[in-house]
């Protein structure tokens, strides 16, 4: 079986160069990909806009309407962190479709890795941290509302808590939200999700590894999910500027596998998605958002 991955051509577009958001790491990733065979036109799904009522699962009408049509206050333009256009617009209402679409062929195929999403600070309400529509939630809450699915697991290891879909989700129990970030980063008053894991600065591959292991095993047990949606952030990674971790690039592959393993080797269903990852070097940047979708062909070959 190969992989099914999703991507869009407009998740990347013209954006400042100067800009600390990395908005050409979407295509580079899809680039990188391809060199390797892994994403291939057979195996590449695009996803189109999602409808107004979708978005409306998780985030407010107006608030919606407001962002599409560009009176955001300029406080809240400042607090999403990236400047409105209209090309900001259709990538970001194409996203949460594309972690829906990789959810369903997770259902479908049992593993499929979005090379987008993870946008976890956006709010009911409100952008908040370059994030502006909670991909995590909308596509976890339409899954249960079409009752394709019972219970999801989202584990989310983006080096920032996942506080948008914490508080979004908090009184939804049949999606259990975990986060296993920073402590001391961003955002600096948290939400409270199923499971929080506040890691002090500094922390190296070894403890992180068993953590996540651990804490994975908790989540899995308490959620006893049909779906699993993974939040594989590299901005984890010992120099990411957003960072505070101490994780190596080969800490991060091995956390993928193991996530992936882990899983997968109980039968539910796997998708992942990008997350955060800042660095400079944009080409570096996409490499190591490639590891989650170069383990997951990795374990889909082993397996079949
Ligand atoms: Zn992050």
């Amino acid at each position: 079986m190969t992989l099914p991955l999703v991507s869009s051509p407009h998740y990347s577009f013209g954006f400042p160069e100067r800009h600390r958001f990395p908005m050409r790491k979407f295509e580079l990733l899809l680039e990188h990909l391809q060199k390797q065979g892994i994403a291939t036109k057979q195996n590449t799904y695009r996803p189109g806009k999602a409808r107004q009522d979708l978005l409306e699962l998780a985030h407010c009408p107006e608030y919606l309407t407001r962002f599409i049509s560009g009176q955001l206050s300029d406080k809240e333009v400042r607090r999403m962190g990236l400047p409105w256009s209209t090309d900001l617009v259709k990538r970001t209402l194409i996203a949460p479709n594309g972690t829906l679409l990789t959810a369903g062929l997770a259902l479908r195929h049992g593993l499929a890795c979005h090379l987008a999403g993870g946008t976890h600070h956006a709010h009911h309400d409100f952008a908040s941290g370059y994030c502006i529509l909670n991909d995590l939630a909308i596509a976890s809450l339409a899954l249960l509302a079409q009752s394709k699915v019972q219970r999801v697991l989202i584990f989310d290891c983006d080096v920032h808590q996942g506080d948008g879909t914490a508080a979004i989700l908090q009184n939804v129990p049949e999606i259990t939200t975990c986060s296993i970030h920073c402590e001391k980063n961003f955002p600096h008053r948290k939400a409270k999700s199923d499971i929080d894991v506040d890691l002090p600065k500094g922390v190296s591959d070894q403890e992180y590894l068993q953590i996540v292991d651990h804490t994975l095993d908790r989540a899995l047990d308490i959620s006893r999910p049909d779906l699993v949606i993974f939040d594989a952030g590299v901005d984890v990674y010992e120099h990411d500027p957003l960072g505070m971790l101490n994780i190596s690039s080969d800490g991060i592959r091995a956390r993928e596998a193991m996530v992936i393993k882990n899983v997968r080797s109980l039968n539910i269903p796997l998708a992942t998605v990008i997350g955060g990852g800042y660095d400079k070097d944009q080409s570096a940047l996409a490499r190591r958002h490639a590891m989650v979708v170069e383990e997951a062909h990795r374990y889909q070959n082993q397996v079949s």
